[in-house]
């Protein structure tokens, strides 16, 4: 990778963030892109359908739900883990 490119992949991208805020908080199911909702994972684009669609969800997620949903990603880290280790 050239210096440029090492140095312009550093920078935070904020489609890429709300892309995985969306995962983080589970709204792909809902997300009108197609390939979105098959995958469970959001692939966004200039702002998530999800967010764009939905802006309170997102605020509301990360002002009050915070907790809820780092606390679920650590308990399906663990249960993933305990499947594969079998
Ligand atoms: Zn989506």
């Amino acid at each position: 990778m050239s210096r440029v490119r090492t140095i312009l992949a550093g920078l935070p991208d904020a489609d890429d963030v709300l892309r995985r805020l969306a995962d983080v908080i589970q709204v792909p199911s809902g997300c009108r892109r197609r390939g979105c909702r098959t995958q469970g994972l959001c692939q966004g684009g200039f702002g998530p359908p999800c967010f764009l669609e939905n802006r309170k969800r997102f605020s509301d997620a990360v002002l009050e739900e915070m907790a809820e949903h780092r606390q679920h990603w650590i308990d399906q880290r663990a249960r993933i883990e305990t499947l594969l280790r079998r």
